[in-house]
């Protein structure tokens, strides 16, 4: 049986129903686009996950990647899929044409993820950082090299990587050893890489690297990181193929999950002869790696929510079939489906409640990021530019954690046969495990959620965040159904604030209180935010139920969303209440002692 399932009505009530996407194609942009058009390629990469991609998943994991003299060999079906999804556009879908691609709403890149993500992790890796670093040169680089590189990433003939950690060098990349010197226009790039996802491979006969180092003389720190183009194999001026440059993969690492990814160590210049191109301005390399940071951060947090999505609704099909038990009521002698199990389906509303939460939530952020990049400049392009910058750690580490959650809960739904690899699950937890550590773990994000982006702009993200809930509360706070939600979530928000500004002047008084709570900060703000696209959900469930009838999905809607506030957000109030308590014994636990 085919491991993944997606829900596509879940889908399109979100992109429709409640975010309107088809609003989009007003934007000069994407004039000569409409609804119809985007719920078509919707449909249409459902089709392709389904068909192409989710196959990989069984593949990759029998067959893995082998290494062998610096060259990793992966499942042929990987390659010919690889080829397929370049031909078919799905790399470059929301890029402009000018290169190649198919000028669709940014968000669609999104949505395109969601489901390619559910279908086969570590396969779309691997398309997916193309496009982070193909746009990082359609973005930063000269005309020259955007012509050189960009179409042939687009189109699927080359693959892109992002190149950061070293030994050294993982959360603190101002550590990074990897050096340019000039070589008249160009850089002789040398040092090694770690942790390289997809940095070596037979699907593409080129791999571009984006690589992070610093040119000789430039100040110690991030501020002296520039970033540079590095193919594996060198490219001539009219972008045909030259010899290869000295570029070796040393290594690659044997890991909990994603068997079909290779993680790579590489060794740039050991010959003293890589060659690589400054890609945009000298020392602002890591500014401007932060574009494909940020979208990687949030394709995590797709990732975390896609194989939470399939998890679910493969516990959800086993609970129905699966008999076992009586039921707890007598309403029948026999032994039931354990879908008839209250605690089966306690497991279920939360999987359920969780997965269409943090796709909204996702959905949300993206539809935001259209706004932030389309809008003419101006004070509504601005309030959405501070929400995408808010949201973004949130996405990365809340939908990371919740999905390992959820996928540990489905396979406590099915019991023993969970834990077996007669079922997918046990695989989507491993796979689903890096989440929260890669793209800067989540300890990392919440550091930049309660220190960055509450002060940056003056505090403005924060400001545009509390915009949103309190234009939400106040007009659904006497909502005939809802209202007491409305009414909890607004409670639940004053007391986050309350406690936010708290924290933040601890940040100055006591720094060493203020890192030990800001993870459990950015816990609050998810399940906040969680309630709140649950309960808009559920507004519009209620009204389209009065106009078209109750139905099944409606209800669904309106009760996971009132289980979910209620039975949440007071934990989400204690869980604030505890991060402004006076004990110190985090900070003041002697190292001996743990
Ligand atoms: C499968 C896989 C794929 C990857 N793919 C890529 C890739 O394609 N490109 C790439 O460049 N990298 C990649 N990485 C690397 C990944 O991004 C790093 O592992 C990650 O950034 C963490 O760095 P580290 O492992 O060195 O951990 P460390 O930085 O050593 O962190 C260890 C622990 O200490 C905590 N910590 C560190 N510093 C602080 C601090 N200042 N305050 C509080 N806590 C702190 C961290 O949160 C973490 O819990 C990949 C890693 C893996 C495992």
């Amino acid at each position: 049986m085919p491991h993944f399932k997606f829900n596509i009505r879940d889908i399109l009530f979100i992109l429709n129903e409640q975010l309107n996407y088809g609003s989009l194609c007003v934007l000069p942009r994407y004039q000569g686009l409409n609804a119809k058009t985007l719920d078509l390629m919707v449909n249409e990469s459902a089709r392709f996950a389904k068909k192409v991609v989710a196959p990989l998943q069984e593949i990759g994991e029998a067959n893995g990647v082998t290494f062998s003299r610096g060259r990793v060999s992966c499942p042929k079906e990987f390659k010919d899929a690889f080829a397929l999804y370049g031909e078919n556009g799905w790399i470059a879908a929301a890029r402009d044409t000018r290169y190649g691609g198919q000028g669709f709403p940014h968000m669609m890149r999104i949505v395109i993820n969601d489901l390619m993500y559910g279908a086969c992790q570590s396969f779309n890796m691997a398309p997916s950082l193309t496009h982070g670093a193909a746009h990082l040169i359609e973005t930063f680089a000269g005309e020259e090299l955007k012509e050189r590189f960009v179409p042939k990433c687009y189109a699927g003939d080359w693959s892109g990587t992002m190149c950061l950690t070293e030994p050294d060098a993982g959360s603190n990349l101002g550590n990074i050893r990897t050096s340019a010197a000039r070589h008249g226009d160009q850089f002789k790039i040398k040092g090694i890489k770690t942790f390289i996802s997809w940095g070596e491979h037979d699907l593409t006969e080129n791999i571009v690297h984006l690589v992070l180092a610093r040119i000789n003389g430039a100040p110690g720190g991030v501020k002296g990181l520039s970033l540079f183009i590095v193919p594996k194999i060198r490219v001539n001026d009219d972008a045909s193929l030259g010899p290869e440059n000295d570029v070796r993969c040393i290594n690659i690492e044997k890991k909990l999950g994603l068997h079909a990814s290779p993680t790579c160590t590489l060794e740039f210049g050991a010959r003293d002869d890589c060659i690589g191109y400054l890609c945009g301005t000298e020392n602002q390399g890591l500014a401007h790696m932060f574009q494909m940071m940020n979208a990687a951060r949030i394709n995590t947090g797709v990732s975390g929510m896609a194989i939470a999505g399939t998890a679910y609704l493969n516990a959800l099909a086993y609970a129905r079939k699966r008999i076992q038990g009586k039921d707890i009521c007598r309403n029948t002698p026999d032994d039931v489906p354990i879908i008839r199990h209250p605690d089966i389906r306690r497991m279920l509303l939360w999987m359920k409640a969780s997965v269409d939460g943090m796709r909204s939530m996702i959905y949300t952020g993206a539809f935001w990021s259209d706004l932030a990049h389309e809008l003419e400049d101006g004070d509504e392009k601005n309030h959405y530019r501070h929400l995408v910058d808010f949201i973004t750690p949130i996405i990365k580490a809340f939908c990371a954690d919740t999905g390992f959650a959820v996928c540990e809960t489905a396979i406590q739904c099915l019991g023993g046969y969970g834990y077996c690899q007669d079922f997918p699950l046990e695989q989507y937890l491993r796979d689903v495990k890096i989440m929260s550590l890669y793209e800067g773990t989540n300890g990392i994000q919440s550091i930049d959620l309660m220190g960055r982006k509450m002060t940056a702009n003056g505090g403005a993200p924060f400001r545009a965040f509390t915009h949103e809930i309190e234009t939400f509360c106040k007009k659904n706070r006497r909502h005939p159904a809802l209202g007491k939600q409305v009414q909890c979530l607004e409670k639940t928000f004053n007391e986050i604030f309350r406690g936010v500004m708290k924290i933040n002047d601890l940040r100055k008084t006591d720094p060493a209180c203020w890192g030990s709570v800001t993870y459990p900060a950015l816990l609050c703000f998810g399940e906040l935010i969680m309630a709140w696209r649950l309960l808009d959900m559920a507004v519009i469930s209620a009204r389209l139920s009065e106009q078209k009838g109750k139905n099944h999905f409606y209800t669904g809607k309106i009760l996971q969303a009132t289980w979910y506030t209620d039975v949440t957000l007071p934990h989400t109030r204690t869980r604030i209440a505890s991060c402004l308590r006076k004990g110190q014994e985090i900070a003041d636990m002697p190292e001996a002692a743990f």
